[in-house]
């Protein structure tokens, strides 16, 4: 998939759109997610234009690839999440339920999360 530069989070890192954030470096960005689903429920970007994993993986840098995995840990050391855990999920793709093209990880916490996946 292409990416499209107008999807929401793109607007977001060009500050088009605010977001309550919780990190930031010059890799990634995390803020709150509007709708959460949890009682901690955070995202994680990568600032380039990456749609998924796929691109991801196979187009950014070996710096950016760091820079968004070491700003995943900041986040879960800034918001103290270790102590009692957390689940990180990235949706892709319509079987994925991925309703943002831009890639993401979702970090949730606050509370025993139940089943990996509800059917
Ligand atoms: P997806 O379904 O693509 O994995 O997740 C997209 C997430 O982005 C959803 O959890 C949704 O609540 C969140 N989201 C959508 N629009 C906005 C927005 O404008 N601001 C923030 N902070 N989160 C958003």
């Amino acid at each position: 998939m292409e990416y499209d530069s107008n999807n929401i989070f793109a607007k977001i890192l060009r500050h088009e759109i605010p977001c309550n954030k919780i990190y930031e470096d010059d890799f990634a960005l995390s803020f709150h997610d509007i709708n959460p689903q949890a009682p901690v429920h955070v995202l994680v970007i990568p600032k380039g234009p990456y749609v998924s994993m796929t691109d991801f993986t196979r187009d950014a840098s070996r710096e950016e690839i760091d820079g968004l995995f070491r700003a995943i840990g900041a986040v879960v050391s800034k918001l103290n999440l270790e102590k009692d855990g957390y689940r990180i999920l990235t949706n892709t793709g319509i079987h994925g339920g991925q309703e943002v093209p831009h890639l993401h990880f979702h970090i949730f916490a606050g509370k025993r999360l139940g089943r990996m996946l509800v059917n």
